[in-house]
């Protein structure tokens, strides 16, 4: 696998091409897709790429999309993850109307069908203990051999399975196959295992059943049911394929769905695997699910990324038949580009340092106009308050300035954005030497941060009224992972995770942003982008830095 660069966006790619040229033969009336998740775990980002790609094709063709959970394996899925998926994909800004399904919805018919099977012979039930089954498979170059219980009589095999479903046999006791072909260069083909013994719960069906279908065998047949034209899942499926269309036609289903495969989504400093995920909140390697560091939809959520960021994202990086690996930095640039255009700026301090302007008057305060997004006139300016002591951002300021720092520093002047000019002229420290507060003095001609004399300074900063903010704690986040391949090259995946990728600092913000309601993203100038976190609470706010400011994305393509 390789870093690429993909095509510019463009709404064509080889599914779409293989929808329109069946729309266009009559092949297909109505385009019908569906978006399949297994109830185990919170949706991902690679999850939002197929979400996008399926109800994305139904809306283009006219058609619709299911959301159908393929719940077969009631062991590992829960009622929790059937609730977050189905509010990540409405957040996502995805409609599936009337059309929701669970695989479950289809037990009877699909134990009928497997019945059928049995009855012409094309299924048996088997046996042999999951490592025999698996020992006699065989491997890519050897073929496999029959199970001794393949040839049972056709009365035999029906009231065996029969059995196994009235809860007659222990789990992995027997299980059912298709009997298609021990020698099949596919080893999908070798005799599938169809069902299997499970004595557990099920989120929706309860214990009305212990035995359990398979994905192969319930997939196709789930799709047939709903009358879905293409059903489109990723590359790992493409083996499946024979046994999809074995099963299709030679079970009296009512349609003949087409699966169709695309490379998953890998994206670098990130690992897109639920059982991975679900190991990181299981070991308590992060807060849960929708910690903000994750790649879950309800992660990003809560980190401030916008739906329609995540979704520009699945434009941009199209649809392609070879794996390869995204530049997590192009997600970061699209949802960049939404917020860039969308988010007010605001004032926020992270790391204070006083500031005390001798000349200023006491008790004076003063609303300064300030424009709220330069990139849309119409969102207009706010006040902010200014007065005699103001926090600005310590790393704005040096006592002894390299040649190429031009912030401020003893003697040298700069414009606080929208304020006054201001000029250091002392620097107050504790015991220790550090600086813990600076004097300056003020140019009062320089009102809304202009000279009427023509004079610039080279650095504009931010800065907040310590009367006025109100303080924060604020969390900033890196990539999960530090390595931009995680797990590579043999090495532990948790050795590779971003000792700080979470940096929690307390700072100050202007106090229009105690209003600010959660689900919504501001810029803090100069220093990224910043959305409260659903911990939050007035007098207590809590922010998370959704991005930085700095986009290495649009420099890799500037220098491309
Ligand atoms: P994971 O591999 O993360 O455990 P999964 O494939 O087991 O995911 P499902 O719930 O079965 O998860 O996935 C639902 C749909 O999402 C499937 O059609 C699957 O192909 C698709 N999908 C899963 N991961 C990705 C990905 N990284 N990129 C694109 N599509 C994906
Ligand atoms: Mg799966």
């Amino acid at each position: 696998m390789s870093i690429e660069t993909p095509p510019p966006p463009e709404r064509s790619d080889f599914i779409r091409d293989v929808v329109a040229a069946d729309v266009a033969a009559g092949r297909v009336g109505t385009v019908v897709t569906r978006f399949p998740p297994e109830p185990n775990g919170y949706l991902h980002i690679g999850h939002a790429k197929s979400i996008c790609l399926n109800f994305g094709i139904a809306s283009e063709f006219g058609g619709r999309c299911h959301l159908r959970f393929d719940d077969t394996n009631p062991v590992k899925e829960e009622q929790e993850y059937i609730d977050a998926i189905e509010a990540d994909v409405r957040w996502l800004g995805f409609d599936w109307g009337e059309h929701l399904y669970f695989a479950s919805d289809y037990f009877e018919q699909l134990y009928d069908w497997a019945m059928d099977l049995i009855g012409h012979g094309r299924a048996y039930v088997d046996d042999l203990s999951a490592d025999e089954i698996r020992e006699h498979r065989g491997t890519l170059t050897e073929p496999g051999r029959n199970s001794p219980f393949r040839d049972r009589s056709v009365e035999e095999n029906l009231d065996l399975f029969a059995r196994m479903r009235a809860g007659a046999f222990p789990n992995g006791a027997r299980v059912l196959r298709a009997r298609i072909d021990m020698g099949s260069p596919n080893i999908n083909l070798r005799d599938p295992v169809l069902y299997r013994i499970v004595h557990a719960e099920h989120p929706r069906t309860g214990d009305a059943w212990c035995i359990y279908p398979t994905y192969d065998f319930a997939h196709g047949q789930s799709d047939a049911i709903e009358g879905v034209t293409h059903s489109i899942c990723t590359l790992e499926f493409e083996v499946h394929r024979p046994l999809y269309d074995w099963l299709v036609e030679h079970l009296p289903v009512p349609s003949a769905p087409h699966q169709y495969e695309f490379a998953r989504l890998n994206l670098t400093y990130t690992v897109l695997s639920k059982r991975v995920l679900l190991r990181l909140v299981n070991e308590g390697r992060v807060h849960g699910w929708d910690d903000p560091r994750m790649p879950t939809i309800s992660g990003l959520r809560r980190r401030g990324f916008p739906a329609e960021g995540i979704r520009d994202f699945a434009a941009m990086i199209g649809v392609a038949k070879a794996d390869s690996v995204i530049e997590v930095g192009q997600l970061e640039h699209a949802v960049r580009d939404v917020l860039n255009r969308t988010a007010p700026r605001r004032f926020g301090v992270l790391d204070p340092l006083k500031v005390v302007i001798e000349n200023y008057p006491e008790g004076q305060v003063e609303a300064m106009d300030v424009v709220n997004n330069p990139e849309d006139p119409s969102a207009g300016t706010r006040p902010v308050e200014f007065s005699r002591e103001l926090w600005i951002e310590r790393d704005d300021f040096m006592e002894e300035p390299p040649p190429k720092f031009f912030r401020l520093a003893p003697g040298r002047e700069a414009r606080l954005r929208s304020a006054y000019f201001v000029t250091c002229t002392g620097v107050v420290k504790d015991e220790t030497g550090r600086v813990v507060e600076l004097r300056c003095t003020y140019d009062p001609t320089t009102r809304g941060g202009d000279s009427p004399d023509g004079r610039r300074p080279k650095a504009t900063l931010h800065w907040v009224s310590a009367a006025h903010a109100v303080p924060a704690e604020v969390r900033l986040y890196d990539h999960l992972f530090a390595e931009p391949f995680p797990g590579a090259d043999g090495r532990d995946l948790f050795a590779d995770l971003n000792p700080a990728s979470e940096t929690i600092v307390r700072g100050f913000v202007e106090a229009s942003l105690a209003d600010v309601p959660v689900g919504e993203t501001v810029q803090f100038e100069r220093l990224g982008y910043f959305c409260p976190d659903p911990d939050s609470a007035p007098g207590a706010l809590v922010f998370n830095r959704t991005l930085t400011l700095k986009d290495t994305w649009a420099k890799v393509q500037a220098r491309g």
